[in-house]
């Protein structure tokens, strides 16, 4: 009698539990039924990637190892490591790096592992080529400065959807300033050395 209780008491919570997530996903279709269409006005606007958007990788040559660490943790064994292995001093001499984009997943696998940090994602998507072959970066390529859409100055720079204050649907409603989707790394700091002087005092 007792097992038989328990589970019409389940039952019951399960179903109060997916009349809830019904409910959550028909709040979303009618929030969207009362929104309009927004155009972006590519190449002059552009939206600002998300703050964790895996766009082209940047490579910084001097920080690399040559452990090849990125090369195993790839799921096809993708970025190229040639290094000379110098006995004198018992430690690998980097030579060339490179990914070819025309293959790679941006899975961010690599970057995740990296022991010293030497890869990142940017937020760079525009390295469509008419030849694939221009896809494959060397590490002079990867170690190029990232392109921002906020540093462009032939370029509007446009808040996605999700980065819009409380109330704005259209980020051409925005005024002129305020196109950065988050924090700046400087503010962030300043956030974080305030609330370590508060710990301390
Ligand atoms: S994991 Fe990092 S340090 Fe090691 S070879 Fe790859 S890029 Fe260089
Ligand atoms: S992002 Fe993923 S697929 Fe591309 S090189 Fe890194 S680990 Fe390989």
């Amino acid at each position: 009698m007792l097992k038989f209780i328990k589970q019409v008491g389940d039952y019951a919570k399960e179903t109060v539990q997916a009349a809830r997530y019904i409910g959550q996903g028909i709040s979303v279709t009618f929030d969207h039924m009362q929104r309009r269409p927004i155009t972006v006005q590519y190449p002059y606007e552009k939206l600002i990637p998300s703050e964790r958007y895996r766009g082209r990788i940047h490579f910084e040559f001097d920080k690399c190892i040559s452990c090849e660490v990125c090369v195993r943790v790839c799921p096809i064994n993708l970025p190229v490591v040639d290094y000379e292995f110098d006995k004198a001093t018992k430690k690998k001499n980097l030579k060339h790096y490179s990914i070819d984009f025309g293959v790679c997943i941006f899975c961010a696998n690599c970057i995740e592992y990296c022991p010293t940090n030497c890869l990142s994602a940017t937020e760079e998507y525009e390295i469509s080529t008419y030849d694939r072959h221009e896809l494959n970066y060397d590490n002079v390529a990867l170690g190029r400065l990232p392109y921002k859409v906020t540093q462009d100055p032939m370029v509007t720079p446009l808040r996605e959807l999700a980065y819009l204050p409380k109330g704005v649907m259209d980020p051409h409603d925005l005024p002129a300033g305020s196109q950065r989707a988050g924090m700046r790394p400087e503010e962030i700091l300043e956030q974080m050395q305030s609330k370590e002087e508060d710990v301390k005092s």
